[in-house]
């Protein structure tokens, strides 16, 4: 577990006056799990999306499998194969079938044959456990099947990095437990893995490390066992006291 797989140093970003990323240094090594936690506000969201470049960074460098990928970088499609990304919200294509959605990708930006996405995007629904929703429209699916949906589609691209933003956080909560254990299995598999979650017993049951965040700063980074039993800093203290 000592390959780099995504590097930021010195990661600074601001929306105007507002400095909502400082001095970010963070390594994420293969087959790492890393659970980001923090308070609502704390720059979260707004890494993810600098390490994914849906968001611009101002300065500081992000390193991903080696490789610098410069803001001047012209290849984002390349960036976005290597790192998939599940949000809060599903973001599904409304007009496309299940399977529709998770082949899109490999079809449009792979150009992958047709016969072979397809085969892709059953094997990828069987390991989200929805081979059987495959010709059904996501109006027709819970919350929880939507985005393990989305979860398919991501891996679709075949990323070597997954990164999650609260994928729980708009599940009515009898549906939380179906998608947190799809990632879990993931985890098993080996997956490399940012996940931004509230679920305190995910965190503490997967993660390797837990990456604690505050005011746009990583106030402390330890594994969850030193984290959540012996928090070194008063701020991780706080924010504990305060989830529990
Ligand atoms: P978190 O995910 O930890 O809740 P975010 O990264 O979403 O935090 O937001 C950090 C701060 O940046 C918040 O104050 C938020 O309002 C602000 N922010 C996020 N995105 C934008 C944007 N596109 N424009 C202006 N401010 C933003
Ligand atoms: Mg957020």
């Amino acid at each position: 577990m000592d390959r780099e797989m995504i590097k930021a140093e010195k990661l600074n970003k601001s929306f105007g006056e507002l400095h909502v990323l400082k001095d970010i240094d963070m390594t994420v090594y293969e087959s790492e799990v890393v659970c980001l936690i923090g308070a609502s506000g704390s720059g979260k969201s707004t890494l993810l999306r600098c390490l994914n470049f849906l968001e611009k960074r101002d300065n500081g460098k992000i390193v991903i499998e080696g490789e610098e990928v410069t803001k001047e970088s012209h290849d984002i499609n390349e960036v976005r194969q290597k790192v998939g990304m599940v949000f809060q919200h599903f973001h599904l294509f409304p007009h496309k079938t299940v399977l529709g959605n998770v082949i899109e990708a490999p079809l449009m930006v792979k150009k992958m044959k047709k016969e072979q996405a397809v085969q892709l995007g059953k094997d990828l629904l069987k390991k989200v456990g929805l081979e059987d929703k495959a010709d059904v429209y996501p109006s027709k699916l819970s919350g929880g099947q939507k985005q393990r949906v989305a979860i398919a589609r991501a891996l679709a691209m075949e990323p070597d990095i997954m990164l999650f933003d609260e994928p729980t956080s708009a599940l009515d909560p009898e549906l939380v437990g179906e998608v947190l254990e799809t990632m879990k299995q993931l985890a098993e598999e080996g997956k490399t893995m940012i996940v931004v979650t509230h679920e305190m017993g995910f965190a503490r049951e997967v993660a390797d490390s837990i990456v604690y965040m505050h005011e746009g700063r990583i106030v402390e980074k330890g594994t969850p066992d030193q984290f959540f039993d012996n928090p070194k800093e008063e701020r991780s203290k706080e924010f504990l006291m305060s989830t529990t």
